[in-house]
C-alpha cells in the first residue's frame, strides 16, 4: 500500500508540466502516471503545481560573526526554508586551514545543523591554507563532502586563499572530482575605509573587483582544468563578461550562482533612510547591471539565496565596518524569481543544484528519488508576512508569483498548510555524480 497518493496535480518532470498523479512509499516516489491505486492518504492537488523540492545550495544559519550572531539558526532557518518549498539547505563549515582541523569544523556543524526539519548538506570551507592542500581534499572526501568554498578576499580577517593554492585546488578537483566554489571579488579593488557608512557600500566593494577577479579564475579554469562554481554573482557585467569571453566553459566547467536580492534590488535601495537593511557582500549594484543579469539570466546554473539575516538592531551601526553583510531571503526565493524569470528557474532551483552539489536522490520527480516535493498555488501574491525570526524582511509588499502551500521531505510534510508540522531533517552525503 503507498503511503500517499497526489492526484490530479500539475507535475514538474524533464521541464514540462504534466498532469499526472504521484505515489509516494517509504519516503520515495514509487510511480508517476495516469492509473489510480489505494493509499493510506489521497491528497486532492487539483489546481495546485507540484514541483521538486527546492535546494537551496548557500544558505548561512547560525553564523558566528564576533560580536553579531545571525538570527537564524538551523531551526528557524528551516522553518522560513519550508514556508519558501525549500526541501533541502546547504550550509557551509567554519573556514579552516588544514584537513585536522576540517575534521572538527565538520562535526561542530553537523551537530547545529541537526536542528534542521529539512534535510541539509555542508559545503567546506578553506582559508589561507597551511598543510597539504592534497590532504584536505583527501580528508573531505572521507567525511561526505562535495565542494569547498574559497574566497580570494577577506585578507584583513585572513580568509583569503591566493592565486597559487587555488590552482592547486582547481586541478586537484579534476583528479578528485569535487566542485570549487569561489567568493569572488579582487582584494586590492577593495577598499576597507574606516570613515565609510552603509551608503559608501559600493565604492567599498565596486562591482570591477567581482568582474576582474572573475575573468582571472575562469582563465586557471581554461588553463588547468578542473570545475570551478562561482557563488553570489551580483552584476550582470560580471555574468556577460564571462559568457563572452569563456562561452565554452559556460555549464561545462565554470558554473555561475546568483541570487533573488540581486534581481530585486538595485544600489539606489542603499541610499534610502533604511539603506543599512540592505547590505550584503558583494553589494547591490546598478539599475544597468541588473538589466543585463536578466539579460544573461539563462547562463546562470543555480539561485541561492545567500540568506544570511540580522535584526534592524544588529544593522543600525554608523560606520560600515561594523555593520553585518548578509540579507535574509530564503523564504521568498522561489514566488520572487518565478516573478522575475518564469517556470525557467525552477531547474535552476532544483535539478541543477542536485546535479552540481551530487544530491544523487533530490531535484527531479522521478521514481525512485527522495519524495522531496513543493505544493504550489500558482497566483499573484502581495508578500504580507514572513516567517524567519529576523524583526524585518525586503519582501513585505513585494509582488510575487505564487505561493508555497505545503512542503514534503522523503514522503514527510515539513510544513503543510501554513503549519509546521515536521520533525528533523537528515544530513545528506555528497556523492560523486557531477
Ligand atoms: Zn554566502
Amino acid at each position: 500500500m503507498y503511503d500517499y497518493a497526489i492526484r490530479d496535480g500539475k507535475l514538474y518532470i524533464d521541464g514540462r508540466w504534466e498532469h499526472l498523479n504521484l505515489y509516494i512509499a517509504n519516503g520515495e516516489i514509487a510511480y508517476i502516471g495516469q492509473e489510480e491505486f489505494p493509499a493510506k492518504e489521497i491528497i486532492d492537488a487539483e489546481g495546485l503545481e507540484v514541483l521538486p523540492g527546492i535546494i537551496d545550495p548557500h544558505v548561512h544559519f547560525d553564523l558566528d560573526l564576533g560580536k553579531i550572531h545571525s538570527v537564524d539558526d538551523f531551526y528557524f532557518g528551516s522553518v522560513a526554508a519550508s514556508y519558501g518549498g525549500v526541501s533541502t539547505i546547504i550550509d557551509f563549515l567554519d573556514p579552516v586551514s588544514n584537513a585536522e582541523e576540517l575534521e572538527s569544523a565538520f562535526h561542530k556543524r553537523l551537530a547545529l545543523a541537526k536542528d534542521s526539519l529539512v534535510d541539509f548538506q555542508l559545503h567546506a570551507t578553506i582559508k589561507q591554507p597551511t598543510g597539504s592542500i592534497e590532504a584536505f581534499v583527501q580528508k573531505m572526501k572521507s567525511l561526505g563532502i562535495h565542494t569547498v568554498k574559497l574566497f580570494t578576499t577577506y585578507s584583513d580577517s585572513g580568509r583569503r586563499t591566493n592565486d597559487e593554492d587555488i590552482i592547486t585546488l582547481l586541478k586537484l578537483s579534476a583528479q578528485y572530482n569535487f566542485l570549487v566554489m569561489a567568493h569572488i571579488e579582487n582584494d586590492d579593488l577593495i577598499d576597507l575605509n574606516p570613515t565609510y557608512t552603509y551608503r559608501d557600500l559600493s565604492k567599498s566593494r565596486p562591482s570591477e573587483s567581482e568582474t576582474v577577479e572573475a575573468l582571472k579564475l575562469a582563465g586557471y579554469v581554461k588553463k588547468y582544468g578542473g570545475k570551478l562554481y562561482m557563488v553570489h554573482c551580483s552584476s550582470g557585467k560580471t555574468l556577460e563578461a564571462l559568457v563572452n569571453t569563456y562561452p565554452e566553459l559556460i555549464n561545462q566547467s565554470l558554473f555561475i550562482e546568483s541570487c533573488p536580492q540581486y534581481f530585486t534590488f538595485s544600489i539606489d535601495d542603499l541610499q534610502k533612510a533604511d539603506g543599512h537593511l540592505y547590505t550584503c557582500a558583494p553589494p547591490l549594484r546598478k539599475k544597468e547591471e541588473q538589466k543585463l543579469l536578466f539579460k544573461y539570466a539563462s547562463y546562470l546554473s543555480t539561485i541561492g539565496t545567500d540568506h544570511c539575516s540580522f535584526n534592524r538592531r544588529d544593522k543600525a551601526q554608523q560606520y560600515l565596518k561594523d555593520t553585518p553583510l548578509g540579507v535574509g531571503g530564503i523564504e521568498f526565493a522561489l514566488p520572487i524569481m518565478r516573478k522575475h524569470l518564469g517556470d525557467a528557474v525552477i531547474e535552476k532551483m532544483t535539478s541543477n543544484v542536485a546535479r552540481l552539489m551530487g544530491l544523487k536522490k533530490k531535484g527531479v520527480l522521478k521514481v525512485g528519488y527522495d519524495a522531496d516535493l513543493t505544493f504550489y498555488q500558482p497566483e499573484d501574491v502581495t508578500i504580507s508576512s514572513s516567517h524567519g525570526r529576523a524583526d524585518y524582511s525586503l519582501y513585505i509588499g513585494h509582488k510575487v508569483f505564487g505561493r508555497v502551500v505545503s512542503t514534503m521531505v522523503r514522503g514527510k510534510f515539513v510544513m503543510r498548510q501554513q503549519k509546521i508540522v515536521g520533525d528533523h531533517g537528515h544530513w545528506i552525503k555528497g556523492n560523486d555524480i557531477l
